[in-house]
């Protein structure tokens, strides 16, 4: 029997099933899913296998061949119910959250659950509005039109760090364009996404509209081998962005990849210190420093490198650790045993290569969360750009401050990673920041903020933080093909009365 520290949530008291063509299905296998803050199995999550993906992808195929043609008002109003639903039952979804992620529940509430509720209802608004062109030619009498087409049955693939929001990226731009849908959700966090499926039943999308698959790296291997599939939505780990691409080469399928990051965070000593402490700080402690835009990397002028590092430092020692559900907390456990001991080694790398902790850099430990797998927030001084713990991705809880004179030499430290996702610019002369910007390699920059995100504002990396956006209008492209329709206007057409009976 499930344990769970909140009895409010039926739902994991519930045998838990695979959604495929309208229809919850039961598996052989399990797989357990542990609660981080605990260490306890929250759940058994029904784990499928090659045949559930086929039934899967083949069930999305029948359905893309109705959907596509349903009246946009129609798709719109259902995603409509969708989000309606879901905000009526929001509470627990932000629970079901914090259990299985281990995350601070006004985080879940106010980023998480929030953020899908409205991705969902601004992407029905888009589902009317998806309008093609008529183009001009220089062919005379030849009417040329551009149409917009939904590609076909999307595979959906994603992390454990925002498990429901990640789904929802990619779910509601697939449905807004007339895709079909099969998402496989991260096997260490599936349950939000289980649950869904209660709320798209609910709401009455067709059979074979909207699928789940779960399962590790095997199932997300035969989504994205499925011929079936036409294109793949995929947010992860850089390395498996790439395994993804590569798979996908035989079919060609359409690929857009989310992937990892190392963000600068740049503070200019004219900076309001105070702002860009506390940006500095959330930029790298929200969601446990377990996010792809973390600003991971703060560069910091070096007149006041020490006094801002000191200040961040002193505010991570103080950090509140616990569990999710705990109304105090600011910081919860990691998602995993395995991603604390990496995390760790990361710390332990840092300091063989001489660099300083100045706040946390161990395990920690909750009273009363023994098997929690807490880490301490920590702050490293003294990085160089080229040592490991400011090269690699870290996905925790771990700031590198760097220091730097000469703002030539500031431009090839940021950009001088794989990565380029994000990243922040602190300082009170706006025109400076802007010239800046422009020479960053990242899909977004933060300027005298860090973290904010808007559903109608796109939202992708570059170099290895991988190709595509997500939110806004330009996301909806990837689920889109264009067609362009020739009419010859001057061809002979009957002309009234001849061969047209009244
Ligand atoms: P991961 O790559 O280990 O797993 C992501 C998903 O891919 C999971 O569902 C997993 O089961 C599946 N998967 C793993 N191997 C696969 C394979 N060979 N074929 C098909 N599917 C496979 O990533 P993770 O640890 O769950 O997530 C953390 C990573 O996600 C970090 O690198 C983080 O930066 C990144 N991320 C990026 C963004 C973004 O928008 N750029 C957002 C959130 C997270």
């Amino acid at each position: 029997m499930p344990t769970t520290t909140d009895p409010s949530i039926a739902f994991l008291q519930r045998p838990l099933r695979l959604y495929i063509d309208g229809a919850f299905v039961e598996t052989d296998g399990q797989l357990a899913t542990l609660n981080p803050a605990t260490g306890e199995t929250l759940a058994m999550a029904p784990l499928a296998t090659e045949r559930e993906v086929d039934l899967a992808v083949t069930a999305a195929a029948r359905a893309f061949e109705t959907w596509r043609f349903t009246p946009p008002t129609q798709r719109a109003r259902l995603m409509w119910s969708l989000a309606d639903l879901l905000e009526a039952n929001k509470g627990e979804f932000a629970r079901l959250e914090v259990l299985d992620n281990g995350k601070p529940l006004w985080e879940a509430e106010a980023v998480d659950i929030a953020l899908t509720i409205e991705l969902l209802r601004y992407y029905a608004g888009w589902a009317t509005k998806i309008t093609g062109q008529v183009l001009p030619n220089s062919i005379p009498g030849m009417l040329t039109i551009s149409r917009r087409e939904p590609v076909g049955v999307v595979a959906a693939i994603t992390p454990w760090n925002f498990p429901l929001l990640e789904v929802a990226y990619k779910l509601a731009p697939a449905l807004a364009t007339g895709c079909t849908i099969v998402v496989k959700p991260s096997e260490l966090a599936p349950l939000s996404t289980l649950r869904l499926m209660d709320l798209v039943h609910e709401a009455g999308f067709p059979p074979g509209v909207v699928n789940v698959v779960i399962g590790g790296p095997e199932v997300g291997g035969a989504l994205v081998r499925h011929p079936g599939v036409s294109k793949i939505a995929f947010t992860g780990q850089t390395a498996t962005g790439k395994e993804i691409l590569r798979a996908s080469i035989d079919d060609l399928k359409r690929v857009t990849l989310e992937l990892g990051g190392k963000s600068p965070n740049i503070v200019f000593a004219d900076a309001d210190l105070d702002a860009a402490a506390s940006g500095a700080f959330g930029g790298i402690f929200f969601n446990q420093g377990q996010a792809c835009v973390a600003g991971s990397r703060l560069f910091v002028e070096a007149s006041v490198a020490d006094e801002l590092a000191e200040r961040v430092a002193e505010q991570a020692k103080g950090i509140r650790l616990g569990s999710g559900l705990d109304a105090e907390t600011q910081m919860g456990p990691l998602i995993s045993q395995a991603h604390r001991t990496r995390v760790r080694g990361y710390v332990d790398a840092a300091m063989q290569d001489g660099a300083t902790v100045s706040a946390g850099g161990a395990d920690a430990s909750v009273a009363g969360l023994d098997g929690g797998f807490f880490f301490q927030p920590t702050v490293i001084n003294g990085v160089r750009n080229d040592m490991k713990v400011a090269q690699e991705e870290i996905f925790g809880p771990v700031l590198s401050v760097i220091s730097w004179k000469d703002e030539d030499e500031l431009r090839a430290l940021a950009n001088g990673v794989d990565y380029g996702l994000a990243a922040g610019i602190w300082s009170a002369d706006t025109s400076k920041a802007l010239r800046l910007a422009e020479y960053l390699e990242a899909g977004t920059v933060w300027i005298n903020t860090y973290g904010m995100f808007d559903v109608a504002v796109p939202f992708g990396g570059r170099k290895h933080s991988g190709f595509g956006r997500e939110l806004g209008e330009e996301a909806m492209e990837p689920y889109l093909h264009s067609k362009s329709v020739w009419v010859d206007l001057q061809a002979a057409v009957p002309s009234a009365g001849q061969g047209i009976s009244r």
